[in-house]
């Protein structure tokens, strides 16, 4: 894994330097709002953990060698700084820094803002890419007015069904194929997936149809044997918390799709998506896919507001997965469409070609005729919410 990012030195610790040559005639940005009043309800970390610090995002057209002598600068004032690959990039004060510093961080013709971030996750925060990230999947967008169409079946079960599978997700206009080979069950007597046998197959059902595809992983260990396979990761609901996979994850060059755990707040989800960021890798797509509440009607309860809430307060793309999130084919339709209508960068839904010799998950996937239908109305939907439907890259 030659290519993973930490390696390339484009992410994780730079250090910098200050020359002291501070072009007094820039334009002072325009200074940002307070973010403990732009979160209303997301409570400001404590001011000792919030305290500290401080965030200069890099101008698009910087050049490095500006931002080099700028860190070497402040190593040489005692300030380590980092410099991390997120959007145009953002060189990170760890320590709390002298107003003085700031103001010289506020001037500095390399840095588009500067700001001191009252949230525990910083990389993550909306005003790190105002516009918002792109991450793509294979070249499938997510973001910035791409939405993106995941589809396939929970687990792969043979070659035939991923085969079939991949063919019915590419005829309906999906953009991306899903299908889990190491698959985390409630049950241990429950299947658990084909294992790396299945990462061949899912590459097979690639070639034939051209749709890149995400797969499950659920332990560290997996991730370099995965890694020249696959087109992203997914991290289920259950291990948003696996902070040892999620350390692992900042350090590939390949896009995450971060489930949010169905307890978690949108702070601890956001803060796990913060691991993978803070590791070097920006390639990180939220999805929210239902929380648990007292509501037995359906499986879980689908968080649109927190998924509307979290594109406020993050540049990462958040999509939605309506099929974990009700657990029922008919619903999928209708909160899918909820979805894109609330904001919501893509789906993810669980598709199979025979729903009822499904190994997991069978009851709540769509037939390949319901998948066509939404992908068709999602489609038409789309552009009255200022949205384009992703498409995979030409064969
Ligand atoms: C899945 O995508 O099949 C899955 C197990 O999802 P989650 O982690 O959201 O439960
Ligand atoms: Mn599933």
């Amino acid at each position: 894994m030659n290519d993973r990012n930490g390696r390339n030195g484009t992410a994780s610790p730079v250090t910098f330097t200050f020359n002291g040559t501070v072009n007094t005639a820039v334009e002072m940005p325009p200074p940002l709002p307070d973010p403990t009043r732009a979160s209303p309800a997301i409570s400001a970390a404590p001011p000792s953990a919030a305290r500290g610090a401080l965030l200069a995002v890099i101008a698009p057209e910087a050049p490095e060698r500006d931002i080099q002598v700028l860190v070497d600068g402040l190593r040489l004032r005692g300030i380590e700084a980092s410099v991390f690959d997120v959007g145009s990039g953002v060189v990170m004060l760890p320590d709390a820094p002298l107003a003085e510093t700031e103001a010289v961080l506020r001037a500095h013709p390399a840095i588009a803002h500067v700001s001191s971030p009252g949230t525990p996750y910083r990389l993550a925060r909306r005003e790190v890419v105002p516009e918002g990230s792109v991450v793509a999947i294979g070249g499938v967008a997510f973001g910035r007015g791409a939405f993106g169409v995941i589809a396939g079946p929970c687990a792969v079960e043979s070659r035939a069904q991923i085969l079939a599978a991949a063919q019915a997700a590419a005829e309906a206009g999906a953009g991306v194929l899903r299908g889990g080979a190491f698959k985390p069950r409630t049950s241990p007597y429950a299947f658990q997936g084909l294992g790396l046998p299945g990462i061949d197959l899912l590459a097979e059902a690639r070639a034939a149809t051209g749709l890149p595809f995400v797969t499950e992983v659920t332990d560290a260990g997996q991730v370099e044997d995965l890694y020249p396979h696959v087109d992203a990761f997914q991290v289920g609901a259950r291990n948003m918390q696996n902070y040892e996979l999620l350390k692992v994850l900042g350090d590939v060059d390949k896009p995450v799709l971060l489930k949010r755990g169905p307890s978690a707040t949108l702070e601890e989800w956001l803060l796990a998506a913060e691991y993978v960021l803070a590791g070097g890798n920006p390639r990180v797509i939220l999805c929210e896919r239902g929380i648990r509440t007292f509501n037995r009607g359906t499986r879980y309860t689908l968080d649109l507001a927190t998924m509307a809430l979290a594109r406020r307060e993050t540049h990462l793309p958040v999509i939605v997965d309506p099929s974990h999130a009700t657990g029922d084919p008919d619903l999928v339709l209708p909160m899918a469409r909820a979805a894109l209508a609330a904001g919501a960068d893509g789906v993810i839904v669980e598709m199979h070609p025979a729903p009822a010799e499904a190994l997991s998950d069978g009851a709540q996937a769509l037939v390949p005729a319901q998948l066509r239908a939404m992908v068709a109305e999602l489609e038409a939907m789309a552009p009255i919410v200022g949205r384009t439907l992703s498409r995979p890259r030409p064969a």
